[in-house]
Formats: structure tokens, sequence, C-alpha cells
């Protein structure tokens, strides 16, 4: 049957990606740092070999094939094949001479944007982000279909997600935050002292995994490792590894960072078996083994387990009890209001990957704007140091005193990536919509009022997880919402969230 060798070739693909998912997790928890140079050729190979493989006329054949012998309502398959097709159009339209010379420019890129963000000196890695900018604006070009050429750097990440859109959900989320952090910044400040005592990692480490465990994580097809960034990352449903940093000064960052984690696991967890070998587990355009209906939905389920569940005063109410029993001696003087409040206080910053959950979109919006401005040409590298400045005083109120600090912060651009940081919002926006309806389900709220997380668990898993790749955000939100994507619902809960905190 030519589906079956279809789905057979695509399972080879996804095999290799697999692989390359699995030298990465090493690479980023395992590996001594000599190792580097010799894991950028494996990885480089391995990608070129599913490149090939993507693109390969047979592949293209096995498709018209597949296509032609599928009855008309075999929906599920006839959208396999259409997916990958579009896929592999798009992979194949970026000319392999840009591909070289973006591989060649981002080690370069790389280490220029190390050394200027070290000597602050954005002047010396101008020239070589022009270039880098020169390649995005070509690959935008070539698998653009005519609208703004961000649209096509997003959809990347975000299938259908266009300019147009973000801008109009963009202007709600900045007339709903700008006046919602002003007023956050005036109100009560939490003790900040609590959050900074010596709580000693292995029992911060027992603590946050056992809630993780808790939340569903499953530990049989599953693991922790450190590491410096914190990732998930899976080979299969019954191999999907999170990671975290726990510092011991610092509390929350690697508890709600490891239920960050733990919620794209379950995710990769809970994709129903005949998706996850198959022609749904593998996304021809990044080349990326496994996931689900796109970044912004992955985020959705962090941010939901995260900031929804881990940094609600209900959590905390039920939960502060047994992290005093971990931490008797750090936290015999702090209420579980006080710890509630300490996790949630809003504190407008210059840093995006530090900034709280009400200021972390205006930091997604500032580099959004920037990006669609630089892709279409409207806006000068030379330029974005002051524009950073401004944006950042416009939306957060704070001087940005260096570039170090300011536009040199992120290491995406020099990495060759555009368009992924819109995921982060539309993630935030969506894991306010989905948990809305799951609240509004009997047994789901009984259980987070009483701290036990299977049936929210069951729930996603029903109506989002299972689903993977074949079905797409779109629908999984009018199915499950009725309605589109739509910020209205995140307004809501960042907006009750600050009248909670008494501001
Ligand atoms: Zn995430």
């Amino acid at each position: 049957m030519s589906y079956a060798a279809f789905q057979t070739e695509i399972a080879r693909i996804n095999d290799v990606l697999c692989t390359i998912n699995l030298l990465g997790w090493d690479q980023r928890t395992m590996m001594p740092a000599g190792g580097i140079d010799g894991r950028a050729h494996q990885i480089a190979t391995l990608t070129g070999i599913a490149r090939d493989m993507a693109t390969d006329p047979q592949l293209a054949e096995l498709m018209d094939r597949a296509e032609a012998d599928l009855p008309a309502d075999a929906t599920l398959e006839r959208r396999a094949v259409a997916q990958a097709r579009a896929e592999i159009a798009t992979l194949s339209r970026i000319p392999s001479r840009v591909i070289s010379e973006m591989a060649e420019l981002k080690t370069r890129a790389n280490a220029a944007w190390v050394a200027a963000r070290a000597a602050n000196d954005f002047a010396t890695y101008a020239p070589v982000l022009e270039r880098m900018m020169g390649l995005q604006r070509e690959i935008a070009a070539a698998i653009g279909d005519g609208g703004h050429p961000y649209d096509a750097m997003v959809g990347m990440y975000e299938p259908g997600m266009t300019w147009d859109r973000l801008q109009s959900i963009y202007g709600q989320l900045k007339d709903a935050l700008v006046p919602l952090i002003a007023r956050a910044k005036d109100g009560p400040r939490p003790r900040a002292d609590i959050l900074t005592r010596r709580y000693p990692i292995p029992a911060q480490k027992d603590f946050g995994l056992g809630m993780a465990r808790r939340m569903g994580y499953d530990m049989e097809r599953g693991r922790l490792d450190d590491t410096v960034h914190p990732f998930e990352i899976s080979f299969t449903r019954g191999d999907v590894r999170i990671t975290s940093r726990f510092r011991e000064d610092w509390l929350p960052g690697g508890l709600f960072a490891l239920w960050h984690e733990a919620g794209h696991g379950m995710y990769e967890q809970g994709i129903a078996p005949e998706h996850t070998r198959g022609v749904f587990a593998t996304d021809l355009v990044n080349l990326y083994a496994v996931g689900g209906a796109s970044f912004g939905m992955h985020e959705s389920q962090s941010r939901l387990w995260e900031n929804r569940v881990g940094r609600s005063r209900r959590f905390w109410a039920l939960h502060f009890g047994a992290l005093r029993d971990t931490f008797p001696d750090q936290l015999s003087d702090v209420t579980e209001d006080e710890f509630w409040a300490a996790v949630n206080a809003v504190n407008p910053s210059l840093i995006r990957v530090e900034a709280d959950e009400l200021t972390y979109d205006m930091h997604i919006i500032l580099r959004s704007e920037i990006e669609a401005g630089l892709v279409a040409g409207d806006i000068d590298v030379a330029d974005l140091p002051g524009l950073w400045a401004e944006k950042m005083r416009a939306y957060l109120g704070v001087a940005v005193p260096d570039d170090t600090r300011g536009v040199l912060q992120d290491v995406h651009w020099s990495h060759g990536y555009l368009g992924s940081f819109p995921t982060y919002t539309i993630g935030n926006i969506v894991s306010s919509q989905l948990f809305a309806v799951a609240q509004a389900d009997a047994g789901v709220a009984a259980g987070l009022d009483t701290g036990d997380y299977a049936p929210l668990h069951g729930w996603l898993g029903e109506n989002v997880w299972r689903h993977g790749r074949a079905s797409s955000r779109d629908e999984t939100l009018e199915r499950v919402t009725g309605g589109p994507l739509d910020p209205a619902a995140y307004i809501a809960d960042l907006t009750a969230k600050v009248e909670a905190l008494g501001a």
C-alpha cells in the first residue's frame, strides 16, 4: 500500500531527527566542552541527511501515489500527505547557497555576538548582523507567498500566523498591559528576601520533581537532568526528557522552570501512539522530531502548568505546607500568602529571560516589532540600540543603560533564528483560553481544589495532547473553546492577579 510506504519513509526521516535530538540532549547535559567541534559536525551531517531524505524525488513520487490511492474519506491520511508536501515545498524553496552561507555565517555571527556582548560594543557586531538579516530577507522572499516578509518567518514556527494578525493581538495586549504594569508597579511590594535564602539544591529538586510527578509527568518515560538553559526534548513518546537549572540562592528559578518543562514533556508523552512515529511526528520545515501542533501550542502547555497552575494562590494554599516541611528553617517566618505574592512579584526589568509573567509579553512584542521591521527592510541595523531603548521606555518604563542589557542580550539572531519570539506570547494566550474551559469542568475544578491533578492531566490529554500535529492550533482552539485565538482570557487572568496582589 502506497500510503504505508510513504509513512515508513517519513518514519525513517524521523529516526534521523530523533538521533539529532539525542546528540543535542547529550551536548547540553553531559558532553565535556571539548566535544563541541565534533558534535557540531555530527549534527550538521545528520541534518543534511534528513534534508536529502525529505527532498528526495522518490518521496515526492510516494506522496503522489499515496494521494492517488487513498479513498476520499481517509481524511487524516490525506492531511498527513498534504502537510508533508507543504513542508517539503518550503524546505526545497530555500536556495542551497543561502543554507550554506547561513551555516558558515552562524559560527562567525555567534562569536561576534559573544565578543560584542562582553565588550558592550554593538558596533562591532552590526556588520555581521547586517549580513545575517540579508540572508533572512532572502529566505523570507524564497518561502513567502507575497504577504509581509515576517509572515514567512513566523509561519515556520506557527503555521498560518501573519504579522497582520499578530499586530492586532499585540495591540490588544499593549492597551491592557501597559496600564496594568504601571498599576502593579505602584502596588504593595511582596517580600523579596524570602526567595534568596540558602535552599540546598537536592531538596529543591526532590520537591520540584515530586510535584511534577503529581502533575502527571511520567518518570517511567522521562528523566530530569541539569543544564544551563532548561529545555524539554523527546525521542519518542516513551522517552521524553526534561532539564532544569537550580540555584541555591534563587528558589523559584529551578522549580518553575522544572514545571514549565514538565508541561512540555506531558504534551509529548500524551500524543497518541499512532502519531508519534508516523507522519505527524516530524516537522520537515524545521527538521525537528516529534512535537505538538505548533511552537505556540507547545508553549501553551508549559505556561499552563507553570503559571496558571503553579503560580496560582490555590496551588500554594495547598502545597506551601509541604514546601515549608522541606525547608523548615528557611521558611519558618513566611506565610503561604507571602510566598504566593513573592513568586508573582511584578518587576519591570531589562532582561527577557528574567521577566515576570506580567511584563514578559512586552519583551516579546518589542522583539517582534523589531524583527518584522528588519526582515521587511524598514529598520536599519545601525538604528537598533536607539530603537530598543525607546521601546523599553515606552512599554516598561525602564531606561536601558547599555547594549549588553539591551539589544545584545538574546542569542537568537546570531544563531539565525528569526520569527520564533511571537510563539511565547501565543503560548501565554492559548494557556489561558484552554485553562478557562478546563476549569469549567467540575471534575477538573474539584481536582485543582484538592491538589489532585489527574483530572486536568486527563482533560488536556483528551482535548489537546493526543491529537499531536494531526490537529492544528486553530482547530484545537475552535473545538475546545468554540472560537479563534483571543487574548481576552489571558488579559482577564493577568488583571485578576494584579488585583489579588493588592494593586
Ligand atoms: Zn517553553
